[in-house]
């Protein structure tokens, strides 16, 4: 019996850290707003943040990537995503190719 423990915690490691990026823009966004409220708006202070609000959605948009082509522990092929039907690994609850459940050890 086949024991993909590892390759589901990898996939817990990516899925956390797209939801990570992705969500974490909003707050990212209110820490800015609440940082130009204490200090003022300037073009500093307008500059940093926009250098930091898009590293971090390049951050989102590279996770996501990841996330999207995770490859089946059983198959290898991509776990959510055929060339003519997309999912997302996140959505999946089974491997589009093979079959094997999210989590499954077989
Ligand atoms: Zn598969």
């Amino acid at each position: 019996m086949a024991d993909y423990s590892e390759q589901w915690r990898d996939y817990r490691r990516v899925r956390n850290e797209a939801l990570l990026a992705v969500f974490g823009i909003i707050p990212l966004g209110l820490l800015g707003l609440l940082l130009q409220s204490l200090f003022g708006r300037s073009r500093v202070t307008g500059f940093v943040m926009a250098v930091i609000m898009l590293a971090w959605f390049f951050t989102a948009v590279f996770t996501s990537a990841r996330l999207n082509l995770w490859q089946c522990p059983r198959c290898g092929e991509n776990f959510g995503n055929k060339w003519w039907y997309r999912k997302t690994a996140l959505i999946a609850r089974r491997c589009v190719h093979c079959g094997l459940a999210k989590f499954a050890n077989s």
